[in-house]
């Protein structure tokens, strides 16, 4: 196991009706910024929920952040809270609105010219303007997490940030929250929390095992409440742990002394930059062709992938390795979630010359767990996806 240094700060509120927590969370004296999205929460009643947790401080709203949380409108919010004399941020919605609000909150206290250049350059934050959240869509992670990835519609970019100062102090979990969220929603966050653990997972040399078995107990609670969320979100079992899966995949403590792939992530963001196509559904694009590219370095950790998540007991290493990809990908496809480039677009020709030429470019010569894989490998693999 490599040494590490683990903390993480962000306070969980868990459970039914928890939303009303909110009034102990947020200091008496801020002028908060209420921000969320396209207008969901309006129609399910998390909005009136928070408004009236939040009646004792003074709320200025911004609504309005699209999925992909888009720099050009971010912008707009900042100089809100610039002219507002904002002082905490409040995201009450799903990975975009916090993602978003992260950039805010790193942005409020940027003093170079230009706040693309948090993103542009990695510039790490380690102190943002405080900020919770109300998670309305289990998926991400954010919600316990420092990371961010911001979109740029004018030049096609998504690019990633983060830093320590970049945590949430709160995220409240209410599970009741699923019922209102759409079946391709709900897929992509299943989709994508599985993503986010098999990334952290399925690296090598093997050696983390308890992190392994982190891992694994992650992934079989997702397979196992997928169908039951799918069926009757109203199920609040099933969401509970739908809900807890996703923000324990992506918290950082699967990931503490083991290395990190991220190379389907990477590959996956360029295809939301391009094309639109939701962040989830690029993962399982890429994914099963990165398994299949790379399985001479992986096959170890696949068969044990096979073996103890999918019970894959007959066969060879190799036909352990190669099954459970198989299996990965038919999960995928019984959540509705096609696996290849060209079932979501026509014009893809070109897509994996143009990912290695933006890989090069950006000075990403080597991603992966051992930074190995240069862009032509990229190019390869996403040729494989389509
Ligand atoms: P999202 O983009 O936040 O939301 C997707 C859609 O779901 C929106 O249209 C939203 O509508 C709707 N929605 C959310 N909650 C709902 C509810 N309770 N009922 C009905 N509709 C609801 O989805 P996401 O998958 O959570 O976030 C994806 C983003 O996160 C991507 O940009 C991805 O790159 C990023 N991401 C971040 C991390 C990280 O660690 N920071 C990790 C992985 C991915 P409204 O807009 O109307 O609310
Ligand atoms: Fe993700």
């Amino acid at each position: 196991m490599n040494n590490f240094e683990y903390k993480n700060p962000t306070k969980i509120i868990f459970g039914k009706d928890t939303i009303e927590k909110l009034t102990n969370e947020i200091p008496k004296n801020a002028k908060v910024l209420l921000l969320y999205g396209g207008g969901s929460i309006k129609k399910n009643g998390i909005y009136e929920q928070v408004k009236t947790a939040l009646k004792n401080v003074e709320v200025i709203e911004f609504g309005g952040i699209p999925a992909n949380p888009e720099y050009a409108v971010l912008m707009e919010a900042l100089n809100v809270i610039k002219n507002e004399n904002i002082t905490y941020l409040l995201a009450v919605g799903g990975g975009s609105v916090i993602d978003g609000t992260k950039f805010l909150s790193a942005a409020a206290v940027y003093d170079g010219d230009t706040p693309w250049d948090i993103l542009k350059n990695s510039i790490r934050t380690q102190k943002g303007m405080p900020f919770g959240t109300v998670l309305t869509l289990p998926a991400t992670g954010s919600e316990m997490n420092s990371g961010a990835v911001i979109t740029r519609k004018e030049t096609k970019e998504k690019l990633s940030m983060g830093g320590p100062g970049l945590f949430p102090e709160f995220s409240i979990l209410d599970p009741k929250v699923i019922t209102s969220i759409p079946e391709r929603q709900l897929a992509n966050g299943l989709t994508d929390a599985f993503t986010h653990v098999l990334e952290q997972y399925m690296t090598y040399p093997v050696g983390g095992l308890l992190q392994d078995r982190f891992a694994e107990s992650i992934l079989q609670t997702l397979i196992e409440i997928a169908p039951k969320v799918m069926e009757d979100p109203t199920d609040h079992e099933a969401a509970s742990n739908f809900m807890w899966s996703c923000t324990m995949a992506l918290n950082g403590l699967i990931q503490q002394g083991v290395p990190g792939d991220w190379a389907v992530h990477m590959m996956g963001h360029e295809l939301t930059a391009l094309f639109g196509i939701d962040h989830a559904r690029t993962l399982a694009i890429v994914m099963p062709s990165h398994y299949i590219y790379n399985f001479e370095a992986k096959k170890e950790k696949l068969a044990q992938y096979g073996e103890r998540v999918w019970n894959i007991t007959e066969g060879t290493q190799d036909e352990k390795a190669k099954a459970a990809i198989a299996k990965t990908e038919a999960f995928f496809h019984q959540l509705g979630i096609d696996t290849k480039l060209s079932e979501y677009i026509k014009d893809y020709e070109g897509t994996a010359q143009e990912i290695s030429k933006r890989f090069t470019n950006r000075g990403w010569t080597g991603i992966g767990e051992h930074k190995s894989l240069t862009p032509k490998d990229a190019e390869n693999i996403v040729k494989m996806a389509y």
